[in-house]
């Protein structure tokens, strides 16, 4: 175990953990199995969100028994996106590979992705075939989210890719000197380009304990993918708007036409105005809310804060073993 004196570790795992006490021990297990099948040494990057549970007293433990444990603690929980680009920020190694605490990455497929990695490409990103014992409905919003992102996009973002993943060291440093604040790492890695592959991978339910991404949360982080890699919802307000002003234009006609040329055809107006001023409404207000996405995005890079507030490191080098 005892390492570190010679420099940095070859592999570098990041793992986002919130409220994760009760699958940290067997994830412990799973990486260290896969400790004599790798060419180099590992560190394991934890990044604690915010916990409310003993996840952080466990890693400190692990953290004082194993010099290959390292983790950063945050302030609050601030989301696993920034938990993640924390622990790109602070991870080490020549290949960094991102997972999930809750083990529905089987670390094993990261063994995978370094054969892959071994072969020349930069980036080897997981690509599920299967989702087991994952609701229908969360099957369902996710299938059609990916696509939905596919064709919006205006960078090709895989189907069916999570953050699970294997990063070279130099596209973790171009990731590291982003300026956004808004991290969709999926679509971020994607637009960086280099050589990437996936590998294939049935995903796996969670280990233990419950998922800790409500359906609002699945939500806003869709829609943060959409905002940051598309205009495609700006521009579609821009053509609604043309074609309600089109519809009106031909009714305008129509009525002008009733009025002169058969003056006794019964144009009852009310009905058409109501549905008008509604569509024409409703029409604006949605308009508008794309708007307030992208200018809200703007404040957010604006204000120019720091992406996350840490709390506590257990840094490398400073454990007994
Ligand atoms: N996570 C986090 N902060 C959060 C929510 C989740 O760091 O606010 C971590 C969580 O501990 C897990 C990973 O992100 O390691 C994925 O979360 P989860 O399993 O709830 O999401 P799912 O796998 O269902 O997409
Ligand atoms: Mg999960």
């Amino acid at each position: 175990m005892g390492n570190r004196e010679g420099g940095n570790p070859r592999y570098s795992f990041v793992i986002p953990v919130y409220n994760e006490e009760r699958n940290l021990g067997e994830l412990y297990r799973r990486l260290d199995g896969l400790s004599d099948r790798l060419d180099g040494e590992m560190e394991w990057v934890f990044i604690n969100d915010g916990s409310r549970d003993q996840s952080l007293a466990f890693l400190r433990n692990l953290h004082q028994q194993d010099s290959r444990v390292t983790y950063i603690s945050l302030a609050r929980n601030f989301g696993q996106q920034i938990a993640l680009t924390a622990g790109l920020h602070f991870a080490q190694g020549e290949a960094v590979i991102i997972m999930d605490a809750d083990l529905q990455d089987p670390p094993e497929v990261a063994l995978m992705m370094i054969e892959r990695w071994q072969e020349g490409y930069q980036v080897v990103y997981a690509q599920r075939t299967k989702r087991h014992q994952e609701h229908w409905l969360k099957r369902f919003y996710a299938y059609v989210f990916y696509r939905l992102l596919q064709r919006l996009a205006h960078v090709d973002i895989p189907l069916d890719s999570g953050d699970f993943c294997l990063m070279d060291r130099q596209v973790v440093e171009v990731l590291n000197h982003l300026p956004e604040r808004n991290r969709y790492l999926r679509g971020l890695r994607s637009w960086v380009g280099f050589a990437q592959t996936s590998v294939r991978f049935e995903r796996s339910p969670r280990f233990a304990g419950d998922r800790q991404y409500t359906f609002t949360k699945s939500l806003s982080l869709a829609i943060d993918g959409l905002v940051s890699f598309s205009k495609v919802p700006l521009r579609l307000a821009t053509y609604t708007g043309l074609c309600a002003a089109l519809v009106a234009l031909i009714m305008a006609g129509m009525v002008l036409y009733w009025r002169i040329v058969a003056p006794d055809s019964p144009v009852t107006g009310l009905a058409t105005i109501l549905i008008a001023v509604f569509f024409l409404g409703a029409v604006q207000l949605v308009s508008i809310g794309i708007l307030g996405e992208y200018i809200g995005r703007i404040y957010e890079e604006v204000k120019g804060r720091p992406l996350y507030v840490v709390s506590e490191v257990g840094d490398r080098g400073e454990s007994k073993a």
